[in-house]
C-alpha cells in the first residue's frame, strides 16, 4: 500500500500542527483555563472552535457539501494525530469521539430531511452527542449482545427500559444514541434510538 500524503493533506497536516502549537498548547498552562473537570471551559473552547473555522480546519471527516474537508481515512489518521497532540485538541477541530464516528454514522444512515435536524447541528458545532452502549450490573459491555435494556414498541413509541454508564460527553450532549435489544435475535436483536437529551424518561443520573 502506498502511504504517501497528498500535498494538500500534507498542507493540512502543517496547518493543523501549527494551530495547535500556537493556539492551544499556550492555554494548557493556565488553571484559568480548566473548569472543575480538568477540561478547559467552554468559553475557553468556543473561542478556539471559532478560530479552527476560519482557519479552514474544522471537520475534517465530514462531507464537503455540509462543510467538512473529507480528507479520508488516511486524511483523518494524519490529522487526528496532529490534532491529539492535546487533548482538547480534538473538540477544538470538531473531531472528538463520540462525536466524529456519530457523525461519520449518522451521513450514512440519514435522508437528507433527518440530517437536517440530527446531523448539521453537529457538524456546526451547536450540539454534541454521546453513545450509550455499556450497562452496570452485569450487563454488556465488550459484547452489546449481552444488553438487558429492552425496547419494545406500543402505537407509535418505543418503551426503553434499562441503564447505562461510562457515556462519554453525557453531561452536556443534547443528541443521544442509545443501544436496546428489541428481539432475541443473535445478529439482528439490536436496534440503535437517536433522541435527544430531554426526551421524558432519560435522565443522567450522575457524573
Ligand atoms: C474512557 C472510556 C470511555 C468510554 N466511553 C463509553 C461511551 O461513550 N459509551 C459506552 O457505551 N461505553 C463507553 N465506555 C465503556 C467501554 O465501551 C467498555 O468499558 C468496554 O466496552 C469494555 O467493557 P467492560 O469494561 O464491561 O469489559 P468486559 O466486556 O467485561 O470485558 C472484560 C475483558 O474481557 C475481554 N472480553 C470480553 N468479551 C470477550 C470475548 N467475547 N472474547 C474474548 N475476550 C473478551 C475484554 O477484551 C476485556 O479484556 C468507555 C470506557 C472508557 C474506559
Amino acid at each position: 500500500m502506498d502511504f504517501s500524503l497528498s500535498p494538500e493533506i500534507e498542507s493540512l497536516r502543517q496547518k493543523v500542527a501549527s494551530f495547535v502549537e500556537a493556539e492551544i498548547m499556550p492555554l494548557e498552562n493556565n488553571k484559568a483555563n480548566y473548569d472543575d473537570h480538568e477540561n478547559f471551559k467552554e468559553s475557553v473552547v468556543d473561542a478556539l472552535r471559532e478560530k479552527a473555522k476560519a482557519a479552514g480546519l474544522w471537520g475534517f471527516q465530514l462531507p464537503k457539501e455540509r462543510g467538512g474537508l473529507d480528507v479520508g481515512v488516511a486524511g483523518m489518521a494524519v490529522l487526528y494525530e496532529e490534532a491529539a497532540r492535546s487533548p482538547f485538541g480534538p473538540v477544538v477541530f470538531n473531531c472528538a469521539p463520540p462525536d466524529d464516528g456519530t457523525m461519520i454514522l449518522l451521513n450514512k444512515i440519514l435522508n437528507d430531511e433527518q440530517k437536517e435536524r440530527w446531523l448539521q447541528p453537529m457538524i456546526d458545532g451547536k450540539v454534541r452527542s454521546a453513545f450509550a452502549m455499556t450497562e452496570p450490573d452485569g450487563g454488556c459491555g465488550s459484547d452489546p449482545s449481552l444488553t438487558y435494556t429492552s425496547a419494545t414498541r406500543e402505537g407509535d413509541n418505543w418503551i426503553i427500559k434499562g441503564r447505562k454508564w461510562f457515556i462519554t460527553g453525557a453531561e452536556g450532549a443534547q443528541t443521544f444514541i442509545l443501544i436496546a435489544k428489541t428481539s432475541d435475535d443473535p445478529r439482528k436483536g439490536l436496534t440503535a434510538f437517536l433522541f435527544d437529551a430531554d426526551q421524558p424518561g432519560w435522565e443522567v443520573v450522575r457524573r
